[in-house]
């Protein structure tokens, strides 16, 4: 992969990708300046202008060129992903294969779920009420670093199947994927301009969110969504946010224990725990809470800690210290530490941590820690979960395990995304809406509402015949009785009395 290879002529200065397991440098990219991302934003204009102009089938072939060319290069994008972030080379393909399903799938769905649709016109019978959507134009995405290939196709596929072009700015972190991604990208698609890169530090993301772009996509913490909120707010360039979350996870009483424990284990723990959706709370009913950690604890020290293997590195180094001071401060006021604990790190290696006896009001309960920890909390049952699992600011995914009853559970769920008897899993479905609520952000990526995110929508209306002057109220000069007759309409349509009496009747018609 040519990736390091990149210098950009506008550019002078480099930042350098390292490997975090290694700290060897894998590579460098230009540190794109505003005039750099100002210039790739209009010519990104020009692409959206023709690329917009291609019917679905016509954007569908190329989309699907483009997916045919990451795939056949799987391969070297798992291990890129691997060497520029540290995850074990399996977790990489598997969110090459969820990117991929992604860009298949808005590709295929973009032109129903875009399709022009007849509203009823209401008052307005003699009118033809359509609500269509258009292409926005240009699409700013700034991503994150954790899964440095999954999440920005999540916008960027829907963002091109609605027939907009994308300014991509990827984590410092891991540039070097980001730049692949676009490289695959100006291989196969034919418009010139139609996915570029920016990159650098926050600068540079922070001039793509205060720049001529026609929405921002962004994932990435909360502190930097605000950040994002605001520049874009100068311009009113529409945000769509996707930030963090604690997400929490609820064991009632009568769920099956052993798939809980592994649930658990494998949602808190995969790629490091630095996952958005990662479970970062667990409460369980009491009367298999004993029978529940035992069980936790037996899978969470199964797992093995090195490069390419089960628990690889954080892929930022400073996160190492933040998780240090989450359980620190849990076991300083009274945490248990089943496995793993504070001093269990080498290097930018941590040694996956189960707490018990935690407090809501620990930091490690509160929030979001961005690592391999889980901390589990007794309660008297699931309702009680829900309660609790709902008193945070963040409210991105959640999971319960449960049977009768959990799918009431479930609604009840203060989160964008529920998992029911599993963890996760909604963000591998692209026909699900993507998003949070609360300081989780919002907006939504992935399915149908991902599609119509990055559209224009539109309404319009359509007088299919005149009416008698008496009759027309998008007119002047009305006769002198015309407000009386709105008067005795208005009683009728919507007052007391014998229009409550059709109404009631037409309801139990209905029935
Ligand atoms: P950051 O918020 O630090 O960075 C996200 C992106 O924003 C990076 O590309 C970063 O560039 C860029 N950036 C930094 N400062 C600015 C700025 N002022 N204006 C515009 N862009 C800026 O998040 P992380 O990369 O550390 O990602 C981890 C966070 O992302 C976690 O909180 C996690 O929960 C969240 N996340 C949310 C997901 C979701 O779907 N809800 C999915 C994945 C992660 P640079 O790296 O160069 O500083």
């Amino acid at each position: 992969m040519a990736a390091s290879e990149h210098v950009s002529p506008d550019s002078v200065a480099t930042l350098e990708s390292r490997n975090p397991a290694t700290g060897e440098v894998i590579g460098s990219l230009p540190i794109h300046s505003r005039a750099d991302v100002d210039a790739r934003v209009n010519r990104a204009h020009q692409a959206a202008a023709q690329w917009g102009a291609l019917t679905f089938a016509e954007r569908r072939d190329q989309i699907d060129r483009f997916r045919r060319a990451l795939a056949e290069q799987a391969d070297e994008l798992a291990d890129l992903i691997h060497r520029e972030n540290g995850k074990s080379r399996f977790e990489a393909l598997i969110e090459v294969v969820l990117a991929l399903n992604h860009l298949t799938h808005a590709a295929a769905r973009a032109e129903k779920a875009l399709a022009p649709k007849r509203v009823s016109p209401g008052l307005l019978a003699h009118h033809r009420t359509v609500v269509s959507y258009h292409p926005l134009g240009v699409i700013g995405v700034i991503g994150p670093w954790n899964y440095p290939i999954f999440t920005p196709i999540g916008s960027i596929s829907s963002a091109l199947a609605a027939g907009n072009a994308v300014v991509f700015k990827p984590s410092e972190l891991t540039s070097l994927v980001g730049q692949a991604i676009v490289d695959i990208a100006a291989e196969t698609l034919e418009v010139p301009d139609l996915v570029q890169i920016v990159t650098g530090y926050g600068e540079t993301g922070a001039a793509l969110a205060g720049s001529a772009v026609n929405k921002i996509s962004f994932t990435g913490s909360t502190a930097t969504g605000r950040k994002v909120m605001a520049a874009a707010a100068e311009r009113l360039t529409p945000v769509l946010l996707e930030l963090g979350g604690k997400d929490a996870m609820i064991v009632a009483a009568d769920a099956d224990v052993e798939r809980a424990a592994e649930s658990a284990v494998f949602g808190a723990f995969t790629n490091a725990g630095q996952t958005c959706i990662s479970i970062e709370r667990a409460y369980v009913a009491e009367s298999v809470y004993d029978h529940f950690i035992e069980r936790v604890a037996e899978h969470t020290r199964a797992l093995r800690v090195a490069s390419d293997s089960d628990i690889g590195p954080m892929t930022r180094p400073e996160q190492v210290e933040l998780i240090q001071a989450h359980i620190r401060d849990a076991v300083e006021r009274g945490a248990r530490v089943l496995c793993g604990g504070p001093d269990q790190v080498k290097g930018g290696f941590i040694t996956p941590t189960v707490l018990v006896d935690v407090k809501e009001d620990m930091r490690v309960m509160s929030e979001e820690t961005f690592g391999p920890v889980l901390p589990i909390v007794k309660v008297r049952d699931a309702n009680e979960g829900v309660r609790r699992a709902n008193n945070s600011v963040y409210g991105l995914g959640s999971a319960v395990f449960g049977s009768a009853g959990v799918r009431e559970l479930a609604d009840g769920l203060r989160a964008g995304m529920t998992a029911i008897n599993t963890v996760l899993a909604y963000a591998a479905v692209p026909t699900l809406p993507f998003g949070g609520v609360g300081d989780s952000g919002f907006g939504r990526i992935h399915g149908d509402e991902g599609l119509r995110e990055f559209s224009r929508v539109k309404a319009t209306t359509e007088e299919r015949f005149g009416l008698p002057k008496a009759l027309n109220l998008m007119s002047f000069g009305q006769s002198s009785d015309a407000y009386d007759n709105v008067r005795r309409l208005v009683r009728q349509l919507y007052g007391g009395g014998a229009a409550d009496r059709v109404t009631s009747l037409l309801g139990k018609l209905r029935r």
